[in-house]
């Protein structure tokens, strides 16, 4: 079935999700006002693919069932699919100009299909079967999964079971007859309120002494013995405010949060990795590279970006300078690129043993090590076209103020014609996208997701193929051997 983005509130609105902020348990999680643009840039996946004109991106049929499903929850039949995934990305990014969370476990999901085929065919073992059961139960009730994969790590010279604090990674603390019981943390967890189930799965390869750790596993959002803790975004506490203005983005956000579980007991049908440590590294890179490709998202929030900062060149009367033409043409030659590498990485997929089909990972790597530059570029060029006043305006409440509104209506204004209300707001657009909320998403997260910049490097380095490229240099000039 495909939800309504109501069904998919008032399916939040029955989780009983222990989550705190700022030092206090939050009793309705769904309105809170900091949390709730979170939850309305997921529902924008809900409803986007309901609207006929986005139908081919947003929905397909899923292998399993024939079913109509949202792409969210699909595994990959082809590198069409992949394509369809990237441009999915940069729709959403662009109608919601945050992080709309959902990536994280549809790339879990398609990871875990390679991998637990792989597992079964080394040991014999029933993880694919089960977890297909789990993609049907994900599939027919249209969930949204939060992809869990980066651990706390602790002293970061030190393997898991070196570790002086054992819960610095995800392991399992005792072995029932019908399950596994587990304690740790996973950190940054994009969109984990947000989600019906979380998908742990472990952050680094691992050898025999890390076994315990060489865990994977689901469990429903509200399972017995996980809090979650929400992290704190830049002006954030402007979601609070009365008057809107000051939030830029009115309304969508991103969410982050620590994410512990404290003794959680996992019932055998929802493990999907127990031991097999020689396949943790191949789970952390197979979702590594699906998400460094889900970054087409930013290319979408780059749209907005500059969407904005050609607006406020008009608004400042500065739209027919060289320079400022000049600077809009790079930012779009930057988020261009940035498409590219996803698509690229995308039409260069492969099928994997389980069927599933992969992105290439040495263009997935190189897409995202792009990634971790551009957006901080472009939002260079927004920041210095936009103007100082970005930083310096004064309060929505004083522009609404009795007393002083007048002065800022006279002293803030650009282009004439423009209400100073207009450029205020694109003012604040910009500030949240480059310095506010949203920047987490499209600048730090640009730099740390999906594995920091020098992941990216040495997945490069291991995927170029340097000796052909010297035998080509050495034939052309006649070096023989
Ligand atoms: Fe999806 Fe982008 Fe958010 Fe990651 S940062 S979850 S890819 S929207
Ligand atoms: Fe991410």
């Amino acid at each position: 079935m495909l939800m309504t983005p109501e069904q998919y509130e008032e399916s939040l609105r029955k989780l009983n999700l222990k989550v705190y902020m700022f030092g206090e348990k939050i009793s309705n999680v769904v309105d809170d006002p900091i949390i709730r643009p979170s939850m309305n840039a997921v529902a924008k996946t809900y409803e986007m693919a309901h609207r006929p004109e986005h139908e081919d991106i947003m929905t397909t049929t899923s292998h399993l069932t024939g079913q109509k499903i949202n792409r969210f929850t699909h595994i990959h039949q082809s590198t069409d699919d992949l394509l369809r995934k990237t441009k999915m990305g940069r729709l959403l990014g662009a109608h919601t100009g945050c992080c709309f969370q959902r990536c994280v476990g549809f790339d879990s999901l398609n990871a875990l299909s390679i991998v637990t085929y792989d597992i079964d065919q080394k040991y014999g073992t029933e993880y694919y079967r089960r977890f297909m059961k789990y993609l049907a139960y994900v599939q027919e009730n249209d969930l949204t999964c939060d992809g869990a994969m980066t651990d706390p790590k602790g002293d970061r010279s030190l393997a898991p079971h070196q570790q002086p604090d054992p819960d610095m990674y995800v392991h399992v603390v005792e072995e029932k007859k019908d399950g596994i019981v587990v304690r740790g943390a996973k950190a940054h967890q994009t969109g984990a309120v947000n989600s019906h189930e979380i998908i742990i799965m472990p952050t680094i390869s691992m050898r025999e002494p890390d076994k315990d750790y060489a865990i994977s596993f689901a469990l429903p959002s509200d399972a017995e013995g996980i809090t979650y803790i929400m992290g704190r975004q830049s002006c954030d506490t402007r979601k609070t405010e009365k008057l809107v203005l000051d939030r830029g983005n009115l309304f969508f956000g991103g969410h982050e949060a620590l994410v512990v579980l404290d003794n959680v007991f996992v019932p055998w049908d929802r493990v999907f990795m127990y031991k097999e440590y020689e396949f943790s590294g191949r789970l952390v890179e197979t979702f590594a590279s699906y998400h460094r490709q889900s970054y087409a998202c930013k290319a979408g929030v780059g749209d907005v970006l500059i969407g904005a900062a050609q607006t406020i060149a008009e608004y400042n009367g500065t739209q027919k300078a060289s320079h400022i033409k000049d600077k809009i043409i790079e930012m779009n030659h930057l988020n261009e690129t940035l498409f590219c590498g996803s698509l690229a990485c995308a039409a260069e997929g492969h099928k994997e043993p389980s069927g599933t089909y992969c992105v290439n990972t040495l263009l997935a790597n190189v897409s995202k090590q792009n990634v971790t530059r551009f957006p901080f570029e472009i939002s260079r060029l927004a920041q210095d076209i936009a103007g100082g006043l970005m930083v310096t305006l004064p309060s929505a409440a004083d522009l609404k103020s009795k007393d002083v509104g007048k002065y800022i209506e006279k002293y803030c204004k650009g282009q004439s014609d423009v209400p100073v209300e207009h450029r205020f707001r694109m003012l604040r657009l910009i500030e949240n996208l480059t310095l506010g909320t949203a920047a987490v998403g499209y600048l730090t997260e640009s730099m740390h997701g999906a594995g920091s910049p020098q992941a990216q490097r040495i997945m490069i380095a291991r995927q170029v193929n340097i000796a052909e490229k010297q035998r080509l240099a050495k034939r052309l000039c006649g070096i023989e051997g």
